[in-house]
């Protein structure tokens, strides 16, 4: 039997609920911090993502699902969302109509990564990008929207950890200042540490390997050897975060290796989730839009993966969902009104009633069974000496209360359910 493709995964009906409470959740927070929905296409040029992510980091360089189409051309499935939007913000200049754009998305995002608890190869992702303004308030949008979401989903065990990475000149004297301190270590380092130490030096910094942490910990921090601008900026997220009483944590670690990501950088993760504690990353990127071709425009943002705050959600039992329920089963006592069964359904459909009944021409106890597990509201029998008689009966489930309607009176009955 064929199954599903390792890292991938269904979500089921009896999934459906908490996605839907989740999406709807997100939905509200952006509506309410006045953001709009963006969908790009699944697949994009190969191209786009190798300037817009950058060769050197592991997505590009290891985990891209890249393949060439019959004509050719080199395409990748999605593995982020920022470079996307980007490219739909300069292909149809969106700033031409608002100064500021500010966007959100939901949407699947692939990668070919080893496959772990909260860690997928089709995984989805909400998030946002905020493009045109490069006040530092925006950038406390980006957390407050993701902290708000977050505890609106109920979650309780957060840590939001920020950094600031200053700006490109400040991170070039900053890498020459970390080559010096790790010249005469650079061969206790790990074999991926020393090639960083040639191509990306900050992606030190991201190491899971002790040894190579120990040697770090000591390391001149570049938030220490931030640009006048960058340092009053920082203190302005600071600052704000405290006044939305948004607890937080300085992070020196927390750094992205690419040059076009400046200033604030942020994640927040859950104690809730096992080893993949990163819940939502996310911060400033003014040098974005000038490297995919854009004219300098600065730039905020943050992503969030959906898989791994349900499981967040599930682990803290932060919210519950009531189990999905039908307003009316149609209960059939004769076989020979299968026909009439259906029409009058089709009949209640019309008023906006969720309805069913049965097609397996089961008997009365099975179709009440049936009923049951289908959290039917409501269930109207159909037969027998009432339906010769033009009556039907109406079965609350709830409190087992009976009444008998003429079938004329149909109008009754209905609002009688949608009470
Ligand atoms: P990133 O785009 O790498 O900054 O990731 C943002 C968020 O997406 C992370 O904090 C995770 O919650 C989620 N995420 C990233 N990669 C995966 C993955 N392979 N599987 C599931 N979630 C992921």
């Amino acid at each position: 039997m064929i199954k599903a493709v390792t890292g991938t995964k269904d979500i089921l009906p009896s999934d459906i609920p908490r996605w839907i409470y989740l999406e709807k959740t997100v939905e509200t927070v952006f509506s309410n911090f006045n953001y709009k929905e963006i969908r790009t296409p699944i697949f994009e040029e190969t191209a786009l993502f190798a300037r817009g992510i950058g060769e050197e980091t592991d997505i590009v360089g290891k985990e891209m699902y890249t393949f060439k189409d019959r004509s050719d051309s080199s395409l990748t499935l999605k593995p982020e969302m920022t470079a996307a939007v980007v490219r739909a913000y300069l292909e149809h200049s969106l700033g031409a109509q608002h100064s500021l754009v500010k966007l959100f998305y939901m949407s699947p995002m692939f990668r070919q990564e080893r496959p772990q608890a909260g860690r997928f190869r089709q995984f989805h992702q909400f998030g946002a990008e905020a493009i045109g303004s490069k006040s530092p308030l925006l950038d406390v949008e980006m957390i407050q929207i993701a902290y708000e979401i977050l505890k609106s989903l109920g979650l309780k065990n957060l840590t939001v950890k920020i950094n600031s990475l200053g700006t490109s000149e400040t991170r070039e004297n900053y890498k020459n200042l970390l080559k010096k301190f790790l010249q005469d270590k650079k061969d206790k380092l790990s074999e991926d540490s020393r090639r960083r130490f040639e191509t990306n030096i900050l992606r030190i910094f991201d190491s899971k390997v002790e040894s190579d942490q120990k040697i770090i910990k000591d390391a001149p921090k570049l938030v220490d050897h931030l640009d006048e601008e960058s340092k009053a900026d920082f203190e302005v997220v600071k600052n704000q975060l405290a006044k939305f009483e948004i607890p937080f944590e300085n992070d020196p670690a927390l750094v992205r290796g690419l040059d076009y990501y400046t200033k604030l950088t942020f994640e927040i993760d859950s104690g809730s989730v096992g080893a993949q504690t990163a819940l939502c990353g996310g911060g400033r990127y003014d040098l974005l839009i000038e490297t995919l071709g854009g004219k300098p425009t600065p730039a905020t943002g943050f992503a969030a993966g959906i898989e791994r705050i349900l499981l967040a959600c599930e682990n803290e039992k932060s919210f519950t969902v009531s189990e999905p329920a039908i307003d009316i089963y149609l209960v059939r006592i004769d076989d020979e009104l299968e026909s009439f069964v259906s029409e009058l359904a089709g009949k209640l459909r019309k008023e906006n009633l969720s309805v069913d009944c049965d097609y397996l021409q089961r008997s009365v106890k099975a179709q009440m069974r049936e009923a049951n597990k289908l959290n039917a509201k409501y269930v109207l029998f159909i037969g027998g000496d009432e339906y010769k008689e033009g009556l039907l009966k109406l079965k609350n489930m709830s409190d087992s209360l009976e009444k008998i309607l003429p079938l004329e009176k149909i109008h009754e009955l209905i609002s009688t359910i949608k009470k």
